[in-house]
């Protein structure tokens, strides 16, 4: 990328190219955020590349802005923006915008992998946000409609990283290198599963917590079909395709 110090600094509405979008930068930035921000972009753009979902790749392409909140939404109006924000895809402008001065509750290339899913919901997914499909299943997600069948729960010697997705809005999971030693209670009626390190850690899921892993990846993701669509890309890509909960999200995607 070619930097040119007279633009970043003291212009607004400067372009540039990175890989297939165009970049609009919206405000005047230091050096570091706008380092920061390729950084977080193509690594973003990696794992987009990378995903086990092939029509993700659609979305790398089109415009960016990068800026503050204020700049970008004098612009764009901004409607229901929430406050504690880093990231956002405006269905309006069909633009990913990347606030500099966010509020990062995760990791800032996991939220635009968040936010890119959003475009593919909008602009290439048949019917977009009206998919019926997609409801379907999130309505399935919510309710716990998705049946568990016993034999996809974790048995003695099942590695954690199968079950427990390695990303959350806190500190990241370390799943590598545990693996199920103890089964308390009966599986499929609400038991108990004790995974143990190397090092003699370990921790417990109960079997309720490990099902809504396989359908509903957080919280945020219950808000709305949208979100839960947003969060299950963001799993996919990150985690790969765990169990027939994913597969089925894919065969509706693809
Ligand atoms: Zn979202």
């Amino acid at each position: 990328m070619q930097y040119d110090k007279r633009y970043w600094n003291t212009q607004k509405e400067y372009l540039y190219k990175l890989g297939g979008f165009l970049v609009h930068i919206a405000s005047p930035l230091t050096r570091q955020e706008l380092e920061r921000f390729v950084d977080v972009f193509e690594k973003t753009i990696f794992a987009i590349q990378k995903s086990p979902i092939k029509h993700f790749k659609k979305v790398l392409r089109g415009h960016v802005y990068v800026g503050t909140k204020a700049d970008i939404c004098e612009w764009q109006g901004c409607k229901h923006l929430p406050p504690l924000v880093n990231g956002q895809y405006s269905q309006k402008f069909k633009v990913v915008n990347y606030f500099i001065d966010g509020y990062e509750r995760r990791n800032p290339y996991l939220t635009m992998i968040h936010e890119f899913a959003h475009k593919l919901h909008v602009e290439f997914v048949s019917d977009g946000l009206d998919n019926q499909e997609i409801l379907d299943l999130y309505d399935q997600a919510i309710n716990g409609e998705f049946v568990c069948d016993v034999s996809k729960l974790p048995k003695i010697g099942d590695p954690l990283s199968d079950f427990q997705i390695s990303y959350s809005y806190g500190s990241p999971k370390n799943t590598e290198g545990f693996y199920l030693t103890e089964i308390e209670g009966v599986v499929g009626e609400g038991a108990v599963y004790t995974f143990m390190g190397k090092q003699g850690l370990g921790f417990s899921l109960n079997e309720k917590s490990i099902i809504r892993n396989f359908s509903c990846p957080s919280t945020y993701g219950l808000h709305n079909h949208m979100e839960w669509f947003a969060e299950m890309l963001t799993k996919i890509t990150i985690d790969g395709v765990k169990n027939d909960f994913d597969r089925k999200l894919l065969s509706i995607i693809h």
